[in-house]
């Protein structure tokens, strides 16, 4: 029974959830973090594409049977008929790529807060809507770029802001994955089938699947904008149609260089996003798959490793962890962060109040930067040749 109280600062959040149904990857992950801090509760949704799956799924994650919808439009209007004191407060979409626009745009003008996947929608020119759509309606909106929710990522960030590293000269970030080296997508793995088709997915395959989490958290990190850039993209597995390796030379504004790379074919590599930030003073080296440490070194002096849940870190860096140093925290705890931050702006704009901690999480303008990164990245495959970056 959801929390009936009308007092925006003392109840849970009522969170609804368009996919994320039987079988789905990533909409399970964002049920364990939305729900992991009791700030938020799950109070309904339309879970898949197909109306019978979608609320069978309902069933299985124990939605009150009135409100396991069979579409995202029927949950639009349902809910925003419903008294205010059990209506969903916001939606979290956790679609293929194609189906972002539609359904953040239903909600949106429907009156609700979105929390949406990445890529944000499937062209610069539905990013631009979208954010017009988001300005005009006074809503809040959450991008899930979940690696600027882990607290090393934080730290590194005011690292950089307070110019512990000086001023940043070079930047090297890669993300190589190994899974579609083959084409599991004739095998019927869903997760594989939307991702290489450009209906789907879009104009881009890996670029946008997890370049767009690189170019992302660079952004994050050092606040650099990009002047201009070239491209290689590549598609290794016969007859796939969207790229499944793609490397990037950057010129960032203020003369930092940056070389870029993201891999879906790469033998042997599961989830290795990896970031180097080289100063004046001293470079940043963050990997995922090891989150817990940054390390930080000057030249000639040894490594030093900051450790997460320490006392010595950033504001934000310790407001983002749960548990003391030495437990491990990761990936399902980066996207329960940006579930703070969403709660956080949600209850703020919902009661007028001054923002408050927590809200640096990425928004409707990381998702611009997002598709514009993407569109410029193809451009300059095509053209073979450096190819400016138009900040929108
Ligand atoms: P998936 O194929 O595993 O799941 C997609 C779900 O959406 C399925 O349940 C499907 O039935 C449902 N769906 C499709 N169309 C729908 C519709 N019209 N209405 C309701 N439900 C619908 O995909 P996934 O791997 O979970 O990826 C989903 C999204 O999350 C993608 O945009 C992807 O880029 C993003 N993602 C982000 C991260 C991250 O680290 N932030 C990781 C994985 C995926």
């Amino acid at each position: 029974m959801p929390d009936q109280s009308t007092d925006i600062h003392k109840r849970k959040l009522r969170m609804g959830m368009v996919g994320g149904g039987e079988g789905a990857f990533i909409g399970a992950v964002h049920r364990k973090a939305a729900l992991m801090d009791g700030q938020i509760e799950l109070v309904c949704g339309a879970f898949d594409e197909v109306p019978e799956r979608a609320r069978a799924f309902g069933a299985k994650v124990f939605i009150d049977p009135a409100r396991s919808y069979g579409t995202y439009q029927e949950m639009a209007e349902a809910e925003a008929a419903l008294p205010a004191e059990s209506r969903m407060d916001f939606v979290t979409v956790v679609t293929p790529n194609h189906v972002h626009f539609p359904v953040a745009k239903t909600f949106l003008d429907a009156g609700f807060h979105v929390v949406c996947e990445k890529p944000m929608t499937v062209s610069l020119q539905q990013a631009l809507d979208l954010r017009e759509i988001v300005k005009n309606s006074g809503k809040v909106f959450v991008l899930t770029h979940n690696y600027t929710g882990y607290p090393m990522a934080k730290q590194a960030k005011a690292m950089v802001a307070e110019g512990e590293i000086g001023e940043v000269k070079k930047i090297i970030v890669e993300y190589p994955q190994d899974w579609l080296l083959t084409r599991l997508e004739l095998e019927g793995v869903r997760q594989a089938v939307w991702r290489t088709d450009p209906k789907q997915s879009g104009p881009a395959g890996c670029l946008g699947d997890i370049g767009s989490h690189c170019a992302n958290l660079v952004h994050y990190i050092t606040g650099l904008e990009i002047e201009e850039l070239c491209a290689d993209l590549t598609i290794f597995a016969p007859g796939r149609l969207l790229d499944d390796d793609v490397n990037v030379l950057i010129h960032y504004v203020g003369g930092a260089r940056g070389i870029f790379h993201a891999s879906q074919i790469s033998a042997g590599e599961e989830n290795n996003l990896k970031i180097r930030v080289y100063g004046a003073k001293a470079s940043l080296y963050w990997a995922q798959e090891h989150p817990n440490y940054l390390y930080v070194t000057p030249p000639g002096a040894p490594v030093q490793i900051y450790r997460r849940g320490h006392d010595y870190l950033s504001p934000l860096a310790k407001l983002a962890t749960r548990l003391p140093p030495g437990h491990p925290e990761a990936y399902i705890e980066s996207f329960g962060n940006i579930y703070l931050g969403a709660a956080a702006s949600i209850r703020a704009a919902e009661s007028g109040t001054a923002p408050q901690e927590r809200l640096d999480h990425p928004g409707v303008e990381d998702g611009v930067r997002g598709m514009a990164f993407i569109e410029t990245v193809i451009e300059a495959g095509r053209a073979r040749k450096w190819t400016p970056f138009k900040i929108f």
